[in-house]
Formats: C-alpha cells, sequence, structure tokens
C-alpha cells in the first residue's frame, strides 16, 4: 500500500512545478498542514484525478500570494491534499490497477482497497480539529462552464456554489466521491475547473479559496434565489452499442449525425421538439437514469430520423472526442432542482 506522506511545509520548487513533475517533490500521495490565523482550517484536495491540473495551478497561485521570506502568512489553516501522484507524473486520470481517487471516501463500495486505506488516514487526520470547508477541484472535457457540485442543499453549500459559478449542480451518486465523505462535518464542494488549464476556471476557483481564507463566517442570510440556478442530473445519453456516427461537418455516412457544431448545446436549454440528431435507424441513442434503467422512450422522439426531446432539458458534458463519447457517454441531461419547501 502506498504510504501517505504528512508533512507542515511546502517545498519550495512545488510553487512552479507542472504536474507531470509532480513527484520531483512529492513521491507519494501528501498531505500538507500550513498554519494559518484562523481556526478552523480549510481542506483543499487536488490531482485526485492525475490529469486534472489545474488544482495545482489554482493552489501555486494561492500560496504564492501569502509567501513572505520563504514561509506562509495564511489568513487561515489550510490542509492540502495532493493525491495521485503517480497518476499525474504518468498524465493519466488514474491508473489501470488501482481504485479511482475520488471513488475511495467513506461511502465508498470498496473499503479494503489500498487507495481507501490512505483516504481514511487523511480523513482522520484533517476531520481531528473541525474543518471550516471542503473544496475538491477538478478538471473535465468539453466545453463547460466551471460549475461547483454539492451533495446536500444547504445555505453554506450554495454560497459555496454561487461564489464559484451562478450554475450549480446537485449529485449523490457515484458513492466514494470526496465531497459527499463531507456531508456530516462541514461545507464541501467539487469544482470543475472547465478542461484542465483553462484561465477562467483557475480564476474564480482562486477567487472562492481566497474568500473562504478570509472570511469570518458563512453569510447568515440566505441566498437569494436568483443567484444560484442549481441542476441535477436528470439522464445519461449514449450511443447504442455498435452504431455508426458522426457530425454533420465531417465526411462519411453515418447511422446518426450529431447536427453542427453539437457541444454548443452545453448548458444551455435544449428545445422540445429541437432536432439535434438524424439518423437511418430506430434507436441510435439510449437514454438511462443514474441507476440504469432505460427511459429512452421518456424523453427521446425520432420523427422520420429528426431525433428530438419530449420535454426541455439541458446537456452538459458534451464531448466531440469519439473515444470518450464510446468509454463515456455522449452528454448528460440536466434538470432544474427544485428544493421541496
Ligand atoms: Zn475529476
Amino acid at each position: 500500500m502506498e504510504r501517505l506522506n504528512s508533512i507542515d511545509q511546502i517545498p519550495e520548487r512545488f510553487l512552479e512545478i507542472n504536474y507531470r513533475d509532480i513527484k520531483e517533490v512529492f513521491e507519494s500521495p501528501t498531505l500538507i498542514r500550513l498554519k494559518g490565523d484562523k481556526e478552523p482550517a480549510l481542506f483543499i484536495s487536488i490531482l485526485l484525478h492525475g490529469n486534472e491540473f489545474s488544482g495545482l495551478q489554482i493552489m501555486q497561485e494561492i500560496l504564492k500570494k501569502y509567501q513572505v521570506d520563504g514561509s506562509y502568512d495564511l489568513p487561515r489553516t489550510l490542509w492540502l491534499f495532493v493525491g495521485n501522484v503517480e497518476a499525474a507524473s504518468l498524465g493519466l486520470r488514474r491508473q489501470d490497477n488501482e481504485l479511482d481517487f475520488n471513488r475511495a471516501w467513506p461511502g465508498t463500495p470498496h473499503p479494503e482497497a489500498p487507495t481507501a486505506q490512505l483516504i481514511a488516514e487523511v480523513m482522520e487526520k484533517i476531520t481531528e480539529n473541525g474543518l471550516f470547508a471542503a473544496l475538491d477541484l477538478h478538471n473535465n472535457t468539453g466545453k463547460n462552464p466551471p460549475y461547483g457540485c454539492i451533495s446536500i442543499v444547504n445555505e453554506k453549500n450554495k454560497y459555496l456554489s454561487s461564489f464559484f459559478n451562478h450554475i450549480g449542480m446537485v449529485f449523490h451518486t457515484p458513492k466514494g466521491v470526496s465531497t459527499m465523505a463531507f456531508d456530516e462535518i462541514c461545507p464541501a464542494i467539487t469544482l470543475e475547473c472547465s478542461t484542465p488549464g483553462n484561465p477562467l476556471g483557475i480564476e474564480k476557483a482562486v477567487a472562492l479559496i481566497d474568500d473562504l481564507m478570509h472570511m469570518e463566517h458563512f453569510p447568515d442570510k440566505a441566498l437569494p434565489e436568483h443567484d444560484l440556478q442549481l441542476v441535477y442530473n436528470s439522464a445519461v445519453l449514449k450511443i447504442a452499442e455498435g452504431v455508426t456516427f458522426g457530425f454533420e461537418e465531417e465526411q462519411g455516412e453515418f447511422e446518426l449525425t450529431l447536427t453542427n457544431n453539437f457541444d454548443r448545446h452545453n448548458f444551455t436549454r435544449l428545445e422540445k421538439g429541437e432536432v439535434f440528431a438524424h439518423t437511418t435507424i430506430d434507436k441510435p441513442i439510449i437514454a438511462t437514469l443514474e441507476n440504469g434503467t432505460d427511459i429512452t422512450d421518456d424523453i427521446l422522439i425520432n420523427e422520420n430520423g429528426a431525433l428530438s426531446l419530449k420535454k426541455p432539458l439541458m446537456p452538459a458534458m458534451i464531448t466531440l472526442d469519439k473515444r470518450i463519447i464510446l468509454q463515456d457517454c455522449l452528454c448528460y441531461l440536466l434538470e432544474e432542482y427544485r428544493e421541496k419547501r
């Protein structure tokens, strides 16, 4: 099992290093505690997915900002967990033979896995004296705006989401994700900082972290409703097995052809009846709920080969990379989250 490296200072070189060279400063997953003026501490995890390197750049920017004469003058105590350094050095999300670092937190179906045991050690250390908030920094593929993901809808989590962007996502699966492990402990959010290195995602995350460093407490007033649009994942769209597919702007004959600039639909409402693809077969796309239930006939309509939705939904996580589409999915369909009052 990989050993957790636990330290209370930052090597100077960490501030400049490229994620692919991270093992030159940390040979194994590393938990750093930096003492600051205020308690309780802010917990931030980066590189749980090795190739999502914005988190590293964000923390380099934050640390540089508070560096004074070779040490750090932080307004609040900070825990920083640098996760899958091995995968980062290989430029991968994770290694094939290990449990995903973001499926290994308390609640994981695989608590016996070495990664889960390492994470349990992290949890034990960071929760000893309470936490102000927990942030997990990620990237995704495709033209997605930066957005936060929260698993519990309460005022503090809504505040975290709204400060990052005007749109936030509510999620409850898969099990073992970092943010869910903090449900009973402190406000917690996953920051999806757009594609790796995306400047807007970095800028927004830096601003949020800086704010949390200085805040005495979360605002007491409820968040105005129009400050945040919360959505949840209502369905996943996958290409049916064996179906040939392509994009309108491409040469070739496909059983499924997605309209021009398909990714322009990302995070915008796709109206009922708005055609987004053409097909020569009956069911080229399968829609399922998160639990796998097939709901294709409930939400998709195929009218003489023109595909559209039966109700307005918001596609997200669209990628134009055919390899990712086949491995993962074509896109998610989001629906507005309504709180029960
Ligand atoms: Zn990730």
